[in-house]
Formats: structure tokens, sequence, C-alpha cells
């Protein structure tokens, strides 16, 4: 296990934002529970939600005086591949399990025990991978520990839930994204509903004029300034079905002949099927010169703060983000672009269906040819553009920034304690 490092942030920050009055709630939500050890275990600290939303929570919980840390897995990539066909089960493919895979699973969770060589107060699991080591724990485990699910999990495969299963009856507590995910063939614990959060004050949702990110989006990836741009910023993952997002961009394209497409997207460590569905991508592209397939791999940053200032240009130069997903656990890339007054085309899946209420602030589709269609809509209506990413930001004010959620977390701790 290694411990991934964070600084202490005052909530005040954000009263700008949400008034004095919510900031003394949240101080007053968290005063019972200073000193508490809060342990955050998952399998990354780079690319997915997952590591783009702890940093912030622990770092507030800090500054609250909540002794808060963030420790994330040590493994090969043969653990890495079986926890990836954990979660491509658990949103619903079937995928093969094999004899040897428990003991894998088994041995490399064992490697990673000495977190637990101090007590925890709270012990907050994000996602399948490290599920197993409470059973580990036995007799020595303290304090209380949620699940915290962040996949949608409404229609799950059997080899996955059966692998599972097993190891989740000793959680106390399940937090989903969502009431539909909830699933009773993994236990029957008392579950939550939490939605995720963007961070505002963040180099990756500052506000970035539309020009300035159009010439760094230039300058950076030779990006033309005088075309449209369409963008989708994603892991390179069949879930996030970047295929469909070339094919809907090609029907687009007969209809708006200079039109652009951006594909963005980071290879995260615990995702090997990344850099297979990346070359996919490549290929499907098949070197049209208005298709900009940029990665980690080549042209994007993979220091923090110049990746975090590129996805930024990304989300708000685009005349229209995409994000046309076949399953969404949430999708904070949504939140993302909605925050900057990005009109969206999501998929109607998953989380995405929770942000966007179509025609309102964006418009959700099932199809290539219908997110085409909407794409060329509001390519073609700047009035239309402004009216939906207005609203878009709205949404995302009231339900999807930070403070909401760390006081989300504070009231569950406090329901445990
Ligand atoms: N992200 C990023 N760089 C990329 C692709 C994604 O920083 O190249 C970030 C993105 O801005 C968002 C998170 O990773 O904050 C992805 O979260 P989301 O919920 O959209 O999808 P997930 O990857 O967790 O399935």
């Amino acid at each position: 296990m290694r411990r991934v490092d964070t600084v202490p942030r005052s909530i005040r920050d954000y009263g700008g934002l949400i008034g004095e009055g919510a900031v003394a709630e949240i101080e007053a939500l968290a005063a019972p529970l200073r000193g508490s050890r809060v342990l955050h275990l998952n399998a990354t600290a780079y690319g997915g939600g997952v590591a783009e939303m702890l940093p912030t929570l622990v770092s507030l919980s800090r500054g609250l005086g909540i002794e808060a840390e963030w420790h994330v897995l040590e493994a090969e990539n043969d653990f890495f591949d079986l926890t990836k066909r954990l979660h491509n089960g658990l949103q619903g493919m079937e995928v093969e399990i094999l004899p040897t895979d428990r003991s894998l699973y088994l041995s490399t969770l064992e490697r990673n025990m000495q977190v637990f060589q101090r007590d925890w107060d709270f012990v907050v699991v994000h996602d399948p991978q490290p599920v197993g080591l409470l059973g580990l724990l036995d007799g020595r485990r303290t304090g209380r520990w949620i699940w915290r699910c962040h996949i949608d999990t409404s229609t799950p495969g059997n080899a996955a839930i059966d692998f599972l299963a097993p190891f989740m009856g000793y959680f106390e507590l399940a937090v989903y994204s969502m009431p539909g995910y909830v699933t009773p063939r993994l236990g029957n614990m008392r579950t939550e509903f939490v939605f995720p959060s963007i961070n505002p004050l963040t180099p990756k949702n500052e506000p970035l004029s539309p020009a300035l990110a159009r010439q760094i989006l230039a300058c950076r990836f030779g990006i033309s300034n005088a075309q449209p741009l369409i963008v989708q910023v994603s892991r390179f993952d069949p879930w996030k079905d970047p295929l469909g997002v070339i094919d809907s961009y090609r029907q687009a394209k007969r209809r708006i002949k200079d039109v652009q497409l951006a594909l963005a997207g980071n290879i995260a460590d615990d995702d090997p099927e990344g850099i297979e569905y990346h070359a996919r991508t490549l290929e499907h592209a098949a070197g049209d010169p208005d298709i900009h397939v940029l990665s980690t791999l080549d042209r994007l940053s993979r220091d923090e703060l110049t990746h975090a200032l590129e996805i930024n240009a990304f989300q708000s130069g685009a005349d229209v983000v995409v994000q046309k997903s076949t399953r969404e656990g949430f999708g904070l890339v949504v939140a993302e672009a909605m925050w900057k007054r990005t009109p969206v085309v999501g998929g109607r899946v998953g989380g995405i269906v929770e942000q966007i209420e179509d025609g309102v602030n964006g418009y959700l589709v099932t199809s290539v040819e219908e997110c085409a269609d909407r794409v060329v809509e509001l390519l073609k209506s700047p009035r239309r553009r402004r009216e939906m990413g207005e609203r878009a930001r709205e949404t995302v004010r009231e339900r999807f920034l930070t403070p909401r959620h760390l006081s989300d977390y504070l009231r569950i701790f406090r329901s445990l304690a």
C-alpha cells in the first residue's frame, strides 16, 4: 500500500461560492468528528473519477481537523487485469474468472496490509479492487467499514458477483451513486446514495475563456481555431464508446464539412485494457486529419497540473462536448463540461441521466445517429449552445459541487459513529 500525498485545505475557501452559512454548517457537522482517523483506499492515484475526487475530499477533511489519509494498492499488471474484468463484470459484461484468480487476488492483498498496523475509525473502500482486505484482517479489524461503489452495478454479470460476494459480508454500509445500482446479491448491508462531485476550485475547473482555451488547443495539439470542435474527454474504454463517437462525428461531418473531433484520454495505472483500446480508436480514426486522438501515451501531458489545464482547455474550448457512454457510473466529465457552460450530448445511461435533463441543459441520446443529429443542431445554433450552457452550469452549482459531497460523507460518518 502506498500513501498518496495530500495537503490540508480549508472549507472557508468555498465561502464565496456557497455562502458563509453553508460553510458554518459543514464546520458544525465536522466538529464531533475532529481527530477521527479516516482511511480511503482505492486502486490507483492516477486516472479516472475516484482519483479525481479523493484528493479534494481528503484535503478538505484534513482542513476540518479529521485525520484523513488516502492509500492505494500496490500490485502487478495481472492483478489489475483481474480487477478490470471484475469492473467490467459488475457493469454487466459476462467475464471469465479463472481458477487461479482467487489466489492471485488474495495474495496481492496480503502484501498490502501494512496500513492496518494502526487503528482507523472509518475505512472507506472505493470500488471492488480492495474489498478482500477486510476478510484478511479477520479478528484484527477496527473501525467502521464502508464500501463506496462508483460504478454502474444495475445489471451485473454472474461471474463478478460470485467472485466478490464472499468478501462483501463484512461491510457495514454500501454507498452507491444512484438507487438503481443497489445490488442485493453482493450482501444485504445498509445502503446510502451519494452523488459524486467536481471541485470548482481547481486548475481543471477554474474558468478559462474559450478563446484562451482554443489557443492552448491550437498551440499544443494543432487543433484549428477556425473550425468547429466536438470533444470527448475519457479513458480509452469500451464503455465510453470512442468508436461510436467517431461514427457520430462522421455523420455530422456530412452536414458540417469542417467539423473537427478531439478524443482526449489518459491511460490509468490500473487499466491495461486502455492501451489496447487506444490502438483500436486510432485504427478507427483511419488517419482522418480532423480527428485528434490524444492520450498520455503521446501528446497529453502526464504532469498533473499541465494535464489538468489541458483538460480544462478541451472542455472550455469545445463547441460541443460528447459523452457517448454505454454505461456510466456517474460521469464526472459531464459535470466538468457543464460547469464550464459547454453543452453536453450524453448517452442516456447511468449517472449521465441524473445530470442532463434532455433538451433543457443538454441532450441525452441512445444511438450514433441521434448523437450526430444533436451535435449538428447545437453546432448550428450558438444561441441554443449558450442557453443550454447557462442552465448546465446552474445544475452543477446546485447539485454536483464538492461541499455537498463532503457534507454527505460527514453525515454518513456521524450516522455510524
Ligand atoms: N480525466 C483526465 N484526463 C483524461 C481523461 C479523464 O483528467 O485524459 C479525468 C476527468 O477530467 C474526470 C475523470 O478523469 O475528472 C474521469 O471521471 P469519470 O467519472 O468521467 O469517468 P471514469 O474514468 O471514472 O469512468
